[in-house]
C-alpha cells in the first residue's frame, strides 16, 4: 500500500498480480488495497488506443510514450485488454518486447493483459489496475486493445479518450473494424504516413474527416479529429498528444469528464453486481449438485435449456 503510493514499480507490479489472482484470500486483500488507494486515484488522463494487428500500435505507443516521458517528463502506464490471451495463454498486447525503449524507461510502466478470465473479467482487472497505477502517480494511462472484438467496447467504458489507429488504402475502409468503433473514436490517427504511404495517408485523412463530419457531435462536445502520423519517424506524435491534452482541458472545463467518469462508475457497479451474483450462484452447493446432471440432460435433449436454467435459478 505505502509502496504503491510511493510509486515503486516493483510493488505496483505485485499489487496488480494480486488483483489478478483468483484466490479468495488474495481477493480480500486486493479489495482492501483498492478501497485504500481509491482516494488517490482518478488523477490521470485515460486514453484507449486500438487498431487491428499490424496497424502499428506498439510502434505508436512506444513513440507516444517516449514523447510523454522524455519530452514532457511525465509518467505513463500502458495496460492491455486482450481477451485472445486466454486462448493462446500469452498476451500479444502490452508485451514488453514490443516496446523495447519504453519498457526500460523509468517513467513508464508496461503491463500485459491478464492471461486468464472472461472478457468481462479481464476488463475488470484492467479497470482496477488503472486505479492502482493512478495512485502510484501515473498521470497518463494508455489502455491498448485489438480493434476487432468486444475489448474496445469494454475499453470505452473505462477511458476518457478513445484513439483509433487506421491504415490508409488497405482496401476496405473499415478494415474489419466494426462501424460502431469509429463512432466511439475521439481521434482517428492514420498510421505509417511516411515514404510512399504519405500521400495515401493524407487522402485517407481527408476522407475520414469528411465521414466523421457526418456524425452528430459526440456528448463531449469536442469534435473528433483525424490526423496522420509516422511513429517510426516520430512525425505527428506530439500533435496527436496536443489534441489529447486539448480534449482533456475541454472535458474538464465543461464538467463532461467528471460526468463521464461517474457514469462509468455506475456501470461498473452493475457489472460487479452481475459478476458477483453469477459467482455466488455457481458456488451454491444446491446448484453445484444439480448443474452437471442438468447440463447432461440439455446436451442429450432430455430437457430444454430454458427449463434447466429455470430449475437451477429456482434453487
Ligand atoms: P501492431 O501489431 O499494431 O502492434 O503493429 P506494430 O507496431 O508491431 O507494427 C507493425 C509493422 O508496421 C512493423 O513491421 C512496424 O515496423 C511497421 N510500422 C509501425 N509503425 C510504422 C510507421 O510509422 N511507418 C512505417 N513505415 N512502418 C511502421
Amino acid at each position: 500500500m505505502e509502496g504503491v503510493l510511493a510509486g515503486d514499480r516493483g510493488v505496483l507490479a505485485q499489487a496488480i498480480t494480486l488483483l489478478e489472482s483468483r484466490l479468495p484470500s488474495d481477493r480480500e486483500l486486493a479489495e482492501q488495497i483498492l478501497e485504500a488507494i481509491f482516494p488517490e486515484s482518478g488523477k490521470s488522463v485515460r486514453v484507449g488506443i486500438t487498431g487491428v494487428p499490424g496497424v502499428g500500435k506498439s510502434t505508436f505507443i512506444e513513440a507516444l510514450g517516449t514523447h510523454v516521458t522524455e519530452v514532457l517528463a511525465e509518467k505513463v502506464a500502458v495496460l492491455a485488454i486482450d481477451p485472445s490471451s486466454q486462448l493462446s495463454g500469452g498476451s500479444i498486447l502490452g508485451d514488453k518486447t514490443r516496446m523495447p525503449k519504453l519498457s526500460v524507461n523509468p517513467r513508464a510502466f508496461i503491463r500485459p493483459s491478464p492471461a486468464r478470465g472472461s472478457v468481462g473479467g479481464v476488463a475488470q482487472r484492467t479497470r482496477e489496475a488503472v486505479l492502482v497505477c493512478e495512485a502510484a502517480g501515473y498521470g497518463n494511462i494508455f489502455i491498448e486493445t485489438v480493434g476487432v472484438g468486444q475489448s474496445e467496447t469494454m475499453a470505452a467504458t473505462m477511458v476518457d479518450f478513445f484513439l483509433l489507429l487506421m491504415l490508409a488504402g488497405a482496401g476496405d475502409e473499415l478494415q474489419g473494424i466494426k462501424r460502431g468503433i469509429i463512432e466511439l473514436a475521439d481521434l482517428v490517427a492514420i498510421t505509417k504516413a511516411d515514404g510512399d504511404n504519405r500521400r495515401p495517408a493524407e487522402i485517407a485523412q481527408r476522407e475520414f474527416s469528411r465521414a466523421l463530419g457526418l456524425f452528430p457531435l459526440p456528448p463531449s462536445g469536442w469534435p473528433p479529429r483525424v490526423m496522420t502520423c509516422s511513429a517510426s519517424q516520430g512525425k505527428g506524435i506530439a500533435e496527436i498528444w496536443d489534441a489529447v491534452q486539448d480534449y482533456a482541458r475541454h472535458a474538464r472545463a465543461s464538467g463532461y469528464l467528471e460526468r463521464r467518469r461517474r457514469e462509468q462508475n455506475r456501470e461498473w457497479m452493475h457489472e460487479l453486481i452481475a459478476q458477483g451474483l453469477r459467482e455466488r450462484f455457481l458456488a451454491d452447493p444446491a446448484v453445484q449438485a444439480k448443474l452437471v446432471e442438468l447440463e447432461r440432460a440439455v446436451v442429450e435433449g432430455r430437457t430444454t435449456s430454458l427449463g434447466a436454467a429455470r430449475e437451477l435459478l429456482d434453487e
